[in-house]
């Protein structure tokens, strides 16, 4: 990456009313069959604008060709069954019915791999695609058949890592996988997440990033952050690991947040995605504001390896705070470009 402070997105951005419902998550397509493939597509592009035009410089399909950051993946792999459905708690925070697990999951074809050869071919500037991760996959989901949250962490790091070869090959730059579950089950990740997670990224040549985020702005997370007391220290239980692993880019959310600065000193040497838009607001940030989260966040992270980003996706927002939000985050950018330069 030749800019400095390359700006980028977590992922998601709004859909087109004419694709699925506005200001809602996870919401059912509003097209079918050719209307909805091509619907999808139009959509992409408009996402890509959106993000050129806000001066961002690492694109993303903004999630425009599917409905959900997990399911959607799940959805095309062997051994699930989606009819079969049974109710568990989401990251210890929310029930949701989710499929089961019947048998050996295996990936039959490439998933987002069509998709992703179609953004390489709306731009030239590096691009970045998003996968959900091992341990965010398995906590989706009801396993009947291996019955260990572990081994079935390592059977879908094994299918990503397909995936994820997959994408590189069509001309991604950075393969981002999401972690949101690293933030609940320190132990978990401690003990064989991240070491899950590295299995996924295991021999890429494009450069790896992990999302970990205190979740979209929904109600179930905004309750549960009240309750998270006046400083998040989450971050201090896995980042010492992932200093250690062999993940390039870890992504995580600073702006209105209550996570300690000081902790981005933890994985010091790696390159750090700084959340600096708050995704659970319709405010739009001021680039000043923008450039405040950035300058702070430069007190741990040298200008070279700091990337700044949204705190999660936007899906949930309208597609007009959505632009504003990409549009302060790209010109905040350039006001800290501008002081590093003086
Ligand atoms: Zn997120």
């Amino acid at each position: 990456m030749t800019t400095l402070l390359p700006t980028t997105t977590a992922g998601s951005l709004p859909k087109p009313r004419w694709l699925a419902q506005p200001e809602t998550l996870w919401s059912p397509w509003k097209l079918e069959g050719q209307e909805l493939i091509a619907g999808k597509r139009d959509a992409l592009r408009l996402a890509v604008d959106d993000q050129r035009q806000a001066g961002i410089d690492i694109l993303g399909d903004g999630e425009q060709t599917r409905q959900h950051f997990v399911t959607t993946f799940i959805e095309h792999l062997d051994g699930v069954d989606f009819e079969k459905r049974e109710t568990v708690r989401i990251r210890n925070r929310y029930d949701a019915s989710v499929p089961t697990v019947i048998g050996a999951v295996s990936r039959p074809k490439s998933v987002f791999v069509d998709d992703a050869r179609f953004l390489r071919a709306q731009t030239d500037q590096p691009i970045k695609w998003t996968l959900p991760g091992p341990m965010t996959m398995i906590d989706t989901l009801y396993d009947a058949h291996y019955r260990s949250r572990e081994k079935l962490a390592w059977e879908f790091a094994r299918i990503l890592n397909e995936e994820a070869h997959e994408l590189e090959a069509a001309g991604v730059d950075i393969i981002q996988f999401d972690e949101p579950a690293f933030n609940v089950f320190f132990e978990e990740a401690n003990d064989w997440g991240i070491a899950t997670l590295e299995r996924a990224a295991e021999g890429l040549k494009a450069e790896t990033a992990v999302h970990i985020c205190y979740g979209y702005g929904i109600k179930a997370n905004t309750d549960w952050k009240k309750t998270l007391g006046a400083e998040w220290r989450h971050y201090e239980q896995t980042f010492p690991r992932l200093q250690k692993s062999t993940i390039d880019i870890i992504s995580l959310e600073c702006q209105n947040s209550r996570v300690p600065m000081d902790l981005i000193e933890l994985v010091r040497g790696k390159k750090v995605m700084v959340g600096a838009i708050d995704v659970a607001i319709d405010m739009i940030e001021t680039p000043e504001q923008v450039a405040d989260t950035l300058r702070d966040a430069l007190r741990f992270v040298d200008p070279d390896k700091l990337y700044p980003a949204t705190n999660c996706g936007m899906a949930p927002l309208s597609r007009e705070v959505a632009r504003g939000k990409l549009k302060a985050l790209g010109a905040g950018a350039e006001i800290i470009r501008r002081e590093l330069a003086a």
